[in-house]
């Protein structure tokens, strides 16, 4: 079976834990996009994990985790997660591990590139997380990128990477005016972190494609959520890859292959890293209880994420985009100290009512229509089962599922493990 776990809103809807949780009935997970630009935080009994690069299946011991071709690597961020996850007990191998040939390398000078923009942009800026993740993908469809497969032809990447760089410098020292940089220590780089990575690089689609003929169950795991795929997401603002689930099988390796299901991870409110139009965004003395009550902190830079309501409008889109067969509803016990919970049902843009997310200059001008439900005011992160939740927070998961046209299969409530309840 070909699953994709995806996030319906605008990231860190809590995938990583629902990964990690439903990950028990899957053979291999895989990244089928993106970089170390955003994180998932995952906490089971060995302790609690910051995932940048890698799939949460790492986790589970047994589980076999790809990186896929879709994936930009930094590889010495990557060298740097390995050893982390090595000394918090948790065993990396080439059995555990494999990464595709095919992925781009996501160089030093992606970064400097990234930063040197946004300290143009200034004010400006759109809340890059300064990773390299634009730069990076912006050469690999100019045709300029290396792969990890590159790493096994040490002689002809040297003079390949020479030419790159005499490129590069033409951006960051005669563009930037930024120190030019040299192809011996971007050689030395690739050498001293990519070869530490050669037993795990293999032709992953192959794999794959042999793993689904032979029936394995294979779960894709997304990073960011709907609203941040560079074609359907809120663009500009959106991350460089596309991270909707039809892009899963490609961005893994076998485009060849259809997804059996798709699971849409959406958090019972809204939260929004860095710039960008966040029509539902609640400010104030209600966004700073809820932040805090949410811990809504990027994972992989720290920075206060904003806050809002649960959004149908953004939400019913990512559903339709993501192909959501079903929805596991994150974070419900975040909201039980609400008297009054805040949905954004509808937006207004130029004084008309609608349900359709728009795009744009449009949706930089819409405004939130927020309605009210009874909050339950009660600790929740106990309920194993629908029937032990109180009726308002059953009201609220039913409203919520009523308004986004799709089934509610999972809520979550709490970040451990066993809290959760299968409706
Ligand atoms: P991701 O990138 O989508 O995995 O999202 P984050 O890194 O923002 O992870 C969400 C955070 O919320 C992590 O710290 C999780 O441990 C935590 N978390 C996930 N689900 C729940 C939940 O249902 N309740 C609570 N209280 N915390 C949760």
């Amino acid at each position: 079976m070909l699953t994709a776990i995806t996030g319906i809103n605008w990231g860190d809807e809590g995938k990583g834990r629902m990964v990690d949780l439903l990950s028990a009935n899957y053979d291999i997970v895989v990244r089928y996009q993106g970089g170390n630009n955003a994180g998932h935080t995952v906490v089971n009994e060995k302790g609690r994990f910051i995932l940048n690069l890698m799939p949460s299946g790492i986790l589970r011991d047994g589980v076999v985790n790809v990186l896929g071709n879709g994936m930009v690597i930094d590889i010495k961020h990557l060298v740097g997660e390995i050893e982390r996850l090595r000394a918090g007990g948790i065993t990396i191998t080439p059995e555990n591990l494999k990464i595709s040939d095919r992925a781009v390398i996501c160089m030093p000078y992606h970064v400097s590139q990234d930063i040197l923009e946004e300290e143009r942009l200034a004010e400006k800026k759109f809340g890059s997380t300064r990773r390299g993740i634009a730069p990076v993908y912006a050469d690999k469809y100019f045709k300029k990128g290396i792969r990890m497969g590159d790493l096994f032809e040490l002689e002809s990447l040297k003079s390949r990477l020479a030419d790159i760089v005499e490129w590069k410098n033409l951006t960051l020292s005669k563009g930037y005016g930024a120190q030019a940089v040299s192809a011996e220590e971007m050689y030395a780089h690739i050498v001293e972190y990519g070869t530490q990575l050669l037993p795990f690089i293999c032709d992953t689609g192959a794999y794959l494609d042999k793993a689904a003929e032979e029936g394995k169950n294979i779960m894709f795991e997304a990073q960011l959520g709907a609203l941040r795929d560079v074609d359907f997401g809120i663009y500009p603002f959106t991350s460089s890859s596309n991270t909707i689930a039809a892009y899963a099988p490609i961005g893994a390796g076998i485009p060849n292959r259809k997804l059996d299901n798709v699971i849409g991870i959406m958090k019972a409110y809204s939260s929004c890293v860095g710039e960008g139009p966040f029509t539902c965004e609640l400010f104030g003395e209600a966004a700073d209880k809820l932040r805090e009550a949410g811990s809504e902190y990027g994972a992989a830079t720290g920075r206060p994420r904003r806050v809002g309501g649960f959004d149908v409008v953004a939400s019913r889109y990512g559903i339709r985009v993501q192909g959501a067969d079903f929805i596991a509803l994150t974070k419900l016990d975040i909201l039980s100290y609400m008297e009054k919970i805040p949905i954004c049902v509808a937006y207004e843009v130029d004084g008309v009512r609608t349900q359709e997310f728009p795009i744009g200059a449009k949706l930089d001008r819409a405004k939130p229509v927020y309605e009210y439900l009874d909050g339950w005011m009660r600790d929740i992160s106990g309920c194993r089962k629908l029937s032990d939740l109180p009726e308002n927070a059953r009201k609220y998961v039913e409203f919520i599922e009523k308004s986004v046209g799709c089934p509610i299969k999972y809520i979550s409530v709490g970040a451990e493990r066993e809290q959760y309840i299968e409706v």
